[in-house]
């Protein structure tokens, strides 16, 4: 066997890495570290690495610009391996999504075509074709977003959390990272993880603002969405169309049907391929732009042509709507998700389209490298700025490809949702074919093997140094 280094005695042995057994239990007893870790936002992926570092006894501060931790009332579902990373993250990330989420029946994420469906049938007693179904790990869930959030705040103690905290850029002295929020207080730091979302000033901070840092763009995707209550939908299209998990395709557009027992309510959500730029963002104050009102009768207008399942759900969302442009990193991805003592995790590093349902998971899966990484950093004898910059540095080359592979297959799965593949048209087998395979790269991902292969990375960095 190998001599130890001076650092091995620290890092906890590779092949004993595993979040089920007394060990990692116990992790958290051990005595906080000196290491600081700012956490910027408090979306889904920084709530989800708080409670990550609170188990591995990591100190953090979260800072979140609003006064409260807040998500919409619309649906969300998590992939396999995103469970996979919550689990290991701490169980009770996981926890607090099965425990409020509506099981579908059977397990299956069924696709019909939702356009060929007999013009002027009645929805009640009407079929649209099984184009095809996914079977997603040990059956497919969702919740609502707002549910998943507040739960998770349950674990993260109040005195970790500075609301009303807008970072508005970082600087550095002396070796550490100074924040300066718009309020004009500010922190300091040894470590910063940006989960601020799709428009980060972290990566700002890391990239440049003006035309040099990565900006995620318009991906001609336009997004309604909104809940239906459960005896509306019933009484409208009837159970069948109810109890599961349905997509309804088609071309030019696509919406996704979910029960949401929790509420008694149908989540819908109808997205329409855009060839029109969206209006150009020019500053913060007019970030409010890719969210526009919109009404029913526009998301009715785009669907006139489906058939009257689809017709019947868009007629059902509320008169008053939301318009989202869905932006994401495919044209201008982020070089990198580390810079020197800064990181970037979820949308903040990796916006994608919602296509194949996993921006939030993979958010999930950063979060755990994150986490293990930094209590692998936090468990040093001293803090050295080299070995938090290789820590980061493998977080970041962990990520990024799996990453910037998901926001290009996210696009590709709307082209084949939509039928705009001239190659495949609705050929349902080779449209299955090719959503199953990159369902499968997705989903049967193995996440105790990248958190071993993070642990492992590290270990070699620091043998270096
Ligand atoms: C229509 C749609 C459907 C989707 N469905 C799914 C799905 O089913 N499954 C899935 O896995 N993913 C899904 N996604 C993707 C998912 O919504 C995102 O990946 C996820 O919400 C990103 O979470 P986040 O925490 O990284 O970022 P955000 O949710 O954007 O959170 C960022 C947080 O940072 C705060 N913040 C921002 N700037 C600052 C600042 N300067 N200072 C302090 N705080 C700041 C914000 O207030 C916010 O709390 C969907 C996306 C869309 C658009």
């Amino acid at each position: 066997m190998a001599a130890m280094t001076q650092w091995e005695s620290f890092l906890p042995p590779i092949e004993q890495v595993d979040y089920y057994d007394e060990m990692a239990e116990t992790q958290g007893e051990s005595g906080s570290s000196p290491l600081e870790v700012a956490i910027i936002g408090g979306g889904m992926t920084g709530l989800a690495l708080a409670v990550g570092l609170l188990k591995r006894d990591v100190n953090f501060t979260l800072y979140e610009r609003a006064d409260n931790f807040g998500e919409l009332g619309v649906g969300i579902h998590f992939t396999p391996n995103a469970e996979r990373a919550m689990a290991a993250l701490d169980p009770r990330v996981l926890q607090s999504y099965v425990d409020i989420a509506t099981h579908a029946e059977g397990g299956f994420l069924t696709f019909v075509d939702g356009f060929h469906e007999g013009k002027g049938a009645d929805p009640l007693t009407s079929t649209e074709e099984t184009m095809f179904q996914l079977h997603v790990g040990d059956g497919y869930k969702a919740c609502r977003r707002c549910d998943f959030v507040d739960q998770l705040v349950k674990h993260i103690p109040p005195e970790k959390v500075r609301y009303q905290k807008w970072l508005q850029s970082i600087g550095a002295q002396e070796g550490r990272s100074i924040l300066t929020f718009r309020d004009g207080s500010k922190a300091q730091a040894d470590i910063v993880v940006g989960c601020d979302g799709i428009r980060s000033k972290v990566r700002e901070a890391m990239f440049g603002s003006a035309n040099s840092c990565p900006k995620a763009q318009y991906s001609h995707q336009l997004g309604f969405r909104g809940l239906v209550p459960m005896d509306k939908a019933l009484a409208a299209v009837g159970p069948s169309k109810t109890s599961n998990a349905l997509g309804h395709l088609g071309p030019g557009g696509f919406v996704l049907t979910i029960p949401l027992s929790g509420v008694n309510a149908m989540h819908v959500e109808a997205f329409v391929m855009d060839s029109q730029p969206w209006p150009e963002i020019k500053s913060e104050s007019d970030t409010q732009r890719y969210v526009l009102p919109a009404t029913r009768d526009e998301v009715v207008a785009s669907f006139k042509d489906f058939g009257p399942t689809v017709q019947t759900y868009v007629s059902l969302l509320p008169e008053k709507l939301d318009k989202w442009a869905v932006f994401d990193m495919l044209d201008a991805p982020a070089p990198s998700f580390s810079k020197a003592r800064m990181c970037l995790a979820g949308d903040a590093a990796h916006a994608s389209t919602p296509n194949q349902g996993a921006g939030a998971g993979a958010g999930m899966e950063d979060a755990l490298v994150l986490a293990e990484v930094l209590a692998a950093v936090a468990n040093l004898p001293h803090l050295d700025e080299g070995a938090v910059i290789a820590a980061l540095g493998v977080y970041s080359e962990m990520r990024h490809e799996r990453c910037q592979w998901l926001v290009a297959s996210s696009r590709r799965v709307a082209e084949l949702f939509t039928w705009k593949d001239p190659q495949y048209g609705h050929n349902k087998d080779k449209i299955r074919c090719e959503i199953e395979e990159r369902s499968h790269v997705l989903w049967d991902y193995d996440t105790d093997g990248m958190v071993k292969e993070t642990i492992a990375k590290f270990k070699t960095e620091l043998e270096r140094m």
